[in-house]
Formats: structure tokens, C-alpha cells, sequence
């Protein structure tokens, strides 16, 4: 059986090695350069032996994401389509502020969940991404860039609550200090809701940041948008938020796209706030971001945004007004498609 390099946990490398009879510190030599030097051949790990590197060329592959396009945003965002093993495509996307990069990673080949404004969720869904497909986006991502990129959130395709276990997985080893050695608190999860996943981030060694997509106060609005609502609805969607504070003590950041006449009113943002009361929540308001599969749904006009954040003003909810980034690309939030085109 061929191993496969980034589907390898550390503990995988030692257990390995153990059974070839090689040192220990062996697998973390390995890790350094894979995760950290972004060393993507095993004939360039130069403090191995020659016999090592033959027997890892023949037993170990190095299967990485192959970047069929890379498009850039006249704001700087890229955007980057790769096709995966069994001919999957996915999207990441590399946010560029001020000199500060956040590698914006996908969790699935698409999305079951179906939100109605998300044109990932349009597209259908194909499969859960392994742990190492999460990885060799990120890794590739910091090899092309050709430096680090120190944070890292799943706000791409999929809902990561969905596929935990090897987003997880993938978290653990960006994490580790013998491998990415990425720290907790640049490492954020945004889900739709999943409430049991919610709860095991609030127990999760690691932690991590928590970002909700909530984008209606009430469950009838909401699982009209969000159909996800219907399985778990508010009161157990907070209930769990509340947990996660509780236990991290981390605030957690709400997500609300302003869609024209849905969800803009400003009864929505009192309904908002009088529903997260006590959790100290960081709300991002996001412009709607226009898609090609529901041209009836369209971006607030500028004095319902600003109707909407004064109502949340007075409400003394903390927000900020985010500028789109990459919709001439189709890489702003929702956008991902994972289409060749
Ligand atoms: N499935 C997870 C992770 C994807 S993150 C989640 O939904 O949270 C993608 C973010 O973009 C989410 O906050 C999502 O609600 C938001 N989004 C989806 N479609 C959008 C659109 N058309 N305009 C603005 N934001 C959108
Ligand atoms: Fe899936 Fe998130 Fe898109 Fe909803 S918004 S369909 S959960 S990716």
C-alpha cells in the first residue's frame, strides 16, 4: 500500500519510521520540511540519508492539489481553482489586506446545505475533502505566494461542521509546532449553524476562533434562507454559541449578508441583537455578493445598510461594514463555484 504524504499525522510518520527502523525525530524532519519549508519533494529533504529518500520515493506519495487556474482581483484577492485526485474541483481563496494574507479554504467539493443565496450550495454537492486535500490548499497557497500566510479560515466551499473530523484532523497538524506551527487564535471555523459542532469546537483542544452565518434573527426567515435552520433551528444554534463562549471565552463573530427587502429591515437587526443578548457577539456585515443562480436576489440599497447598522448602533452591538472582496472574480463569499471555466 502507497502512503499518502499529507493524509500522514505526525503520529502516522512515527509509527512508520518506527517500522523502517529510522529515529523518531525522523518523522518531525520530515513534517519541518514539508509544512513549514514547503519542501514538496522527498530528493530535496537534504538532511536525509539517500537510502531514506529512495525508500520514501517508492512507498510515500506526494499528492498535492494541481492548480488549474489562478485569477487575480483588481483589489488583490486571488482566487485559485485546483482539481483534486478523482478529478474534483475546488476554489480557495487568498485575501490580501494591508500586507496581512488569510488563505480562505474550502472543507467539501461543494455543499449539501443548500443556502439560498450561495452559489456553492447551487451547485450541489460531490464529497467531504480528506484531511490532507483541506492541507494541500493551504500549503500550496504559501508555496506560490512564497511566504507564510498566518491565518486561515474555512469560509470557502462546504460546511466544515459537516466534514469535522478531518477538518479536525487538518487543524491539529497546521497547528502543531513540528509541523505548520500555525496558532490557535489565527484559525477560524464559520458554519452555518451545525450545533453539534458547535459543541465540540467549544471542547476542542485547540482554540480555536468561531464565526456564525447567521443572516436572519428568526427561524421563519431563516430556514426560508437557510433550510440548514430547520434541523437546528435558533434556540439551539445560540444555546451552543453560548457554550463556545463559555468554555473558550472567545467572542464569536456573526456573519449577515444584506440582501435587498429579505433580511435588511431594521427590525431584523433589534431581532438580532435581543437574540444574542449577553454573548458580546462581533457582527461582520457583508454586502449581499450577486450570483448567477438567483439574479432575483439582489444587494441592499445604501440607505437600507445604513438603517440596518444604526438600528444596530443603538442597540450598542459592536459591527463593522465589510468592503466586498474579489466579486469581479467570483471569489467574494458565496461566489465559490469550483467550475472550470
Ligand atoms: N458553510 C459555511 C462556510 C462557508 S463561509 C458557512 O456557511 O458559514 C461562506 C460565507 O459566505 C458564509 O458566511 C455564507 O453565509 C456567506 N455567503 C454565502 N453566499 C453569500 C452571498 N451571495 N453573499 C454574501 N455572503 C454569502
Ligand atoms: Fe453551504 Fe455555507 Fe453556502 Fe450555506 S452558505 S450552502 S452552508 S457553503
Amino acid at each position: 500500500m502507497m502512503f499518502d504524504t499529507l493524509e500522514m499525522t505526525l503520529n502516522d510518520w512515527q509509527i512508520l519510521f518506527s517500522q523502517w527502523g529510522e529515529q523518531k525525530f525522523r518523522a518531525s524532519q520530515v513534517c519541518q520540511w514539508i509544512y513549514a519549508k514547503k519542501e514538496f519533494t522527498f530528493d530535496g529533504m537534504t538532511n536525509l540519508s539517500k537510502s531514506l529518500r529512495e525508500k520514501l520515493n517508492a512507498e510515500v506519495t506526494l499528492n498535492f492539489p494541481i492548480m488549474i487556474r489562478q485569477l487575480v482581483s483588481k483589489d488583490g484577492t486571488k482566487k485559485f481553482l485546483w482539481q483534486l485526485n478523482d478529478g474534483s474541483m475546488i476554489e480557495s481563496v487568498l485575501l490580501n489586506h494591508g500586507g496581512h494574507k488569510t488563505a480562505c479554504i474550502s472543507s467539501q467539493a461543494g455543499c449539501p446545505l443548500r443556502c439560498l443565496f450561495c452559489e456553492t450550495g447551487a451547485n450541489g454537492f460531490k464529497r467531504n475533502l480528506t484531511r490532507g486535500e483541506i492541507l494541500g490548499q493551504f500549503l500550496m497557497m504559501e508555496k506560490i505566494n512564497g511566504a507564510d500566510i498566518n491565518n486561515v479560515v474555512f469560509m470557502g466551499m462546504g460546511e466544515p461542521f459537516l466534514n469535522e473530523d478531518n477538518v479536525f484532523s487538518a487543524i491539529r497538524s497546521m497547528n502543531d509546532k513540528n509541523m505548520r506551527n500555525l496558532g490557535a487564535r489565527h484559525i477560524t471555523i464559520s458554519t452555518s449553524g451545525i450545533a453539534p459542532g458547535i459543541e465540540d469546537l467549544a471542547d476542542f483542544e485547540i482554540p480555536l476562533r468561531l464565526s456564525l452565518s447567521l443572516h436572519a434573527p428568526n427561524d421563519e426567515l431563516r430556514s426560508k434562507l437557510m433550510p440548514v435552520n430547520n434541523q437546528y433551528p435558533l434556540q439551539r444554534v445560540v444555546a451552543a454559541l453560548r457554550r463556545y463562549r463559555e468554555r473558550t471565552g472567545e467572542r464569536i463573530t456573526i456573519e449577515y449578508a444584506l440582501i435587498d427587502r429579505v433580511n435588511d429591515a431594521p427590525e431584523c437587526a433589534y431581532e438580532t441583537a435581543a437574540l444574542l443578548d449577553g454573548l458580546e457577539p462581533y457582527i461582520n456585515i457583508i454586502p449581499f455578493n450577486p450570483i448567477p443562480s438567483r439574479p432575483e436576489l439582489k444587494r441592499s440599497e445604501q440607505s437600507r445598510i445604513k438603517a440596518f447598522c444604526e438600528a444596530l448602533s443603538a442597540m450598542k452591538i459592536e459591527f463593522e461594514l465589510r468592503k466586498e472582496r474579489g466579486s469581479d472574480i467570483m471569489a467574494a463569499c458565496g461566489q465559490l463555484a469550483g467550475a472550470a471555466l
